[in-house]
């Protein structure tokens, strides 16, 4: 096993929007924070009034920030469950009664204000919790980046979703750093635990800062030559994704991490436009809640063999860094991802350098132009025409 450490002393970040996160979390939260904070209270302190945490008291807020300060591990087993908070936002489940195949990390709240996907995994654990869903795999759910969910933001210090790398984590550290370094740590637990040659399947839930041409898509890590597997692609169909951008360097991104260090299925899935807690719309979600229902039933089967005809495949043809504070983005901030280009149009310029789209219809993703000098400001894609010929499939 691994071992990550980090040198920094983290204290527990200052609560400085508390009506702010009550807010959110009345909205958000139901039975299963409830009862994940119960079993919190009287594993920690019997005093504690597990009757205000029924009554959605402020105890939820206050055991959701005091979490992060217990370093034990907390177990209880419920209706056929065994469960394990490994850290604030970390919970482990596994099936009591029959030998699980399939490791699935399903990862949220990466970046604090990308809410949807945490109410997701809300729902999901809460269905675990109250019957209505079966446990079929080991289940691991992270939800990212807490201090910057309490105050409603993508990050505190910096991008968590760069940090996955962890030859760099060492000497002082911020609050993301000291997280990133913590999530690999309980992925290599997670993973080796169990073993190798399990199927293991991670899927990094986000929203996107701006509108997309796809409403839900997922990013695939880059495989190092690696053939794609076929049916994790119609996984991701299966998701709603109706396109994959397939990444063509490595990053610092969670589902890299999985992918390179533990030869997961993973991917940063998309899944439609951020929005504050509460204003998520349920009938956006069904569909991809039901397939992960299915994935952790351990019930998921893909409809067909080879690809997907319902998505679309794109390649990254220039990652474009900002290198000035003179870096500016030459179409409109509200602009979608992946609306393509005309040949020769000018997409962003850096002081006098100008970028320019170099074939017909090249696409933009994730564009941001308020990234740290030296961050990716832009993606630019280009549409595989014909993905059968072109993806190696395993
Ligand atoms: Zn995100």
């Amino acid at each position: 096993m691994k071992t990550y450490t980090c040198h920094t002393d983290v204290t527990a970040p200052k609560y400085t929007h508390f009506a702010a996160f009550k807010t959110a979390l009345a909205a958000c939260c139901n039975a299963v924070i409830v009862k994940v904070c119960w079993h919190l209270a009287v594993k920690k302190d019997k005093s504690l009034n597990a009757q205000h945490l029924l009554d959605n008291s402020d105890f939820l807020t206050e055991l959701l920030s005091a979490a992060g300060n217990d370093s034990a591990q907390l177990n209880w087993q419920h209706r056929g469950v065994q469960y394990a908070w490994l850290g604030e936002g970390i919970l482990l489940l596994e099936p009591l009664a029959k030998a699980a195949q399939t490791d699935l990390v399903l990862s949220c709240g990466i970046h604090g204000n990308e809410t949807a996907p945490i109410e997701i995994c809300n729902r999901l654990v809460n269905a675990i919790v109250n019957g209505t869903l079966t446990l079929g795999v080991r289940l691991l759910v992270i939800v990212g980046n807490i201090p910057a969910m309490k105050q409603g933001t993508r990050f505190v210090d910096e991008n968590l979703n760069r940090l996955f790398k962890p030859e760099q984590l060492t000497g002082d550290a911020n609050q993301e750093q000291c997280r990133a370094t913590e999530l690999m740590a309980v992925l290599d637990q997670f993973y080796t635990a169990a073993g190798a040659g399990r199927r293991r399947i991670h899927l990094d839930l986000h929203t996107a800062i701006r509108g997309s041409k796809h409403e839900k898509f997922a990013v695939h890590p880059f495989l190092h030559g690696q053939p794609y597997c076929a049916e994790f692609i119609q996984l991701l169909a299966a998701l709603e994704c109706s396109a994959i951008l397939l990444s063509h360097e490595p990053t610092g991104t969670f589902s890299y991490f999985s992918s390179r260090q533990y030869a997961a299925q993973a991917a940063t899935v998309e899944l439609g436009k951020v929005k504050p807690f509460g204003e998520n719309r349920l009938q956006d979600y069904l569909a991809t809640e039901h397939v992960l229902q299915e994935l952790i039933a351990e019930r998921f089967s893909p409809s067909s063999a080879g690809l997907p005809s319902t998505v679309s495949f794109f390649q990254v043809c220039r990652s474009i860094h900002k290198r000035s504070d003179e870096f500016h983005l030459s179409f409109a901030d509200d602009i979608d991802n992946f609306t393509g280009f005309a040949k020769g149009e000018r997409l962003c310029h850096d002081g006098d350098v100008s970028y320019v789209a170099e074939h017909e219809g090249e696409a933009i993703v994730f564009p941001n132009a308020g990234v740290a000098i030296g961050q990716r400001a832009l993606l630019t894609l280009k549409r595989l025409d014909d993905p059968v010929a072109h993806l190696p499939l395993a």
